[in-house]
Order: structure tokens, then sequence, then C-alpha cells
């Protein structure tokens, strides 16, 4: 497909606009994608709050959306296995290849990743159509829509974690927020068959979805006292505390909700990189803290357990925004937190 496209792009904080490009022509060993639904994250609620994201800082216009699923409509050369008509999951990270992560399989710790919604990486897919490396695309099965194609990357996110932590079939869990990453990490937990899970947020509607997807108990962890509910249960606590909301209290908290020998992993990024962290909590239980950086290897592990049926993945969807509002839908979930679970943008 050749022509004009349009553009959603960030200029500032609270600054987007529309523009219109030219539509990417696919290279060798690239496909070029219809969009047909990209989810909105909280990194493209924060780019667009506060005009950065942590230590990211755009030097110019950035277009966001890195969560994308879409249908193929043209074959780059040296392509195999893809055909026009496809649909597909697309991994919106491309790795190098070359340097000693990627070589250890570690790519997500890529010394020269280019990452979608990335200042100085890549740009994000909040454009009609968008071109990448095949081998980072992943054909969804017929009963997989690109909805859940496109829910596929915080999936793996809560992929990621779970593996991580070592969590497995009997055991108890706590998870800290329940945005979209607290809950693809319950369900997975959940798919894993770890059989208790905790879930704690300050958000009444994420905590009602919380306990739809499968939460053992919810608690508004600014009005309950979850430490005093992990210290009454057997052993103590639980065995792994997964933190997503990003937050520095919970964080602090996660050492003092599990027993001995458990583990806590850390997801969410609190806005302040240095906290005063119960150290000796944790050497007294011997405990594990994990962290995990996005993640790596799983889209096809994340794709199967979706069309398996095991991860009742489209019911986070709250908001569906089609693409024409796509800079009203991204003000409105900035200013309506308590209303919005996950919004997905329809193209
Ligand atoms: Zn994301
Ligand atoms: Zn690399």
């Amino acid at each position: 497909m050749k022509g004009k496209m349009k553009v959603a792009v960030m200029t500032g904080a609270r600054k987007m606009e529309w523009t219109e490009k030219d539509i990417p022509q696919p290279k060798k060993g690239e496909l070029q994608i219809k969009l047909e639904y990209v989810g909105v994250c909280g990194s493209d609620l924060h780019f667009y709050q506060d005009g950065r994201l942590g230590n990211w800082v755009p030097d110019g216009p950035l277009v966001l959306g890195h969560e994308p699923g879409g249908e193929v409509i043209e074959v780059g050369e040296g392509v195999t296995g893809f055909k026009v008509g496809d649909k597909v999951a697309i991994e919106p990270g491309v790795p190098c290849g070359q340097c000693e992560y990627c070589k250890r399989g570690l790519y997500n710790l890529c010394d020269h990743m280019s990452f979608m919604a990335i200042p100085k990486e890549r740009d994000g897919v909040f454009s009609d159509y968008c071109v990448h490396p095949a081998n980072m695309c992943y054909k969804l099965p017929d009963n997989v829509s690109t909805l859940e194609g496109a829910l596929i990357e915080p999936l793996s996110v809560g992929f990621h974690a779970v593996t991580t932590s070592g969590a497995r079939v009997g055991q108890t869990a706590f998870v800290l927020g329940s945005g979209c990453i607290g809950l693809v990490t319950l369900m997975v937990l959940k798919a894993c068959g770890v059989s208790t899970v905790y879930v704690a947020d300050v958000l009444d509607k994420r905590l009602a979805k919380a306990k739809e997807v499968g939460a053992a108990r919810t608690f508004r962890s600014d009005k309950e006292d979850i430490v005093a509910f992990a210290k009454s249960l057997s052993g103590g606590g639980v065995d792994h505390v997964f933190e997503t909301a990003g937050n520095t209290v919970t964080t602090l908290l996660t050492a003092k909700l599990i027993k001995k020998g458990g583990s806590v992993t850390l997801v969410g990024m609190a806005p302040s990189p240095e906290i005063t962290y119960d150290i000796g909590s944790l050497m007294d239980k011997e405990a594990k803290l994990n962290t995990v950086f996005r993640y790596r290897n799983l889209y096809p592990t994340a794709i199967a357990a979706v069309a398996g049926g095991s991860i009742p993945l489209k019911s986070i969807v709250s908001h569906e925004y089609a693409f024409k509002d796509v800079i009203s839908g991204v003000a409105y979930n900035v200013d309506n937190k308590q209303d919005v679970i996950k919004a997905v943008i329809k193209f």
C-alpha cells in the first residue's frame, strides 16, 4: 500500500496533534501492517501527561502507542511464513541481535534496542499503518482477535513477572495494583494454578475487575491494613508478592507481606529511583527480590495461552476509542483514572 496516512503525534506535555505522513514501505525482512487495535499503555499516559517518562525525554515529536495488533497487507522481500491477510501481534521492541545481551538470549536488555514510542528509538503506532521486522511479528490463530493481539504486549509483562518469580501451582500471592499490569499478572498466576491471589489497589472499579477475573479477596490498600492481613495467614504471609503499581508506598510494603522463603517481584517502576527499603525483613525471611524489565521470548507462549482459553484477556478492556478520537481518548484516560481500567484504540 502506498499513499498518505494519518498519524497522531505528541509534541509536548498534554499536546497531541494530527499530521499526515507517507505510508511506510516494507524493506527486506519487513511486513507492512494495517493497524486494527492499539492498546493505550500507562507509559503513553505518562508521556502525554508530563511530556517525558523518567529519563526518556523526547527531543522532538514522538508518536505514542506500542501495543499493536493488525493485518499484514504487504510482505517484504525475503520474508517467509507470512502472507497478505494474516492477523498479527507485533512485538514493539526490535533488538540488535548482535550485542552481548542479545546473544545471551536476554534481548529485552539489548544495548541497542529500538522500541516503539521511545525517544531516539522508534515511533509508536498511533498511525494507520506501520512496517516492522517479520521476526518480531507473530501470526494469530483464528480464535485470537487482533484486539487480543494488541493486549499480548501487556500480557507478556505479566508472564515475565510470574515466570521470574517462580510461582507455581498451589501457592499464594499478593498483587499490589490492579491496573492493566496487575490484572494480567493476576490472570497469569491463576492460569499457572496459583490457588489464592489477593489484590490491593485504591480504585474500586479496578478491584471489582480483579475480583471478576479470579482474585480470592481484594483490599482497599488506603483503608485496610494488608500487612496485618498477610501476617494472619498461614506462615505469616504469601509466597509471592508482585508490585505493579509503581508506587513507593506499596513498594515499601512488599517485604512485609511475604512468608519465609518467599519472593518479591518489582514490576512497576516507582517514580523515584531511590527508596529506603526494608532489606532486613527480606533477609530475616531469606526471601528473594526480583526485578523485571519488559519481557523476552514470550509472545508465542502468551498467544498460545490466550488461544487455549486460560486467560480472559479481553475482559480487561473498559474503553474503546475510534482512532479519530485518539487525542481526546488519551486525555480522558489521564483525567479519569478511576474510570478507565484499560483503553484500546480501534482503527
Ligand atoms: Zn505497554
Ligand atoms: Zn542487542
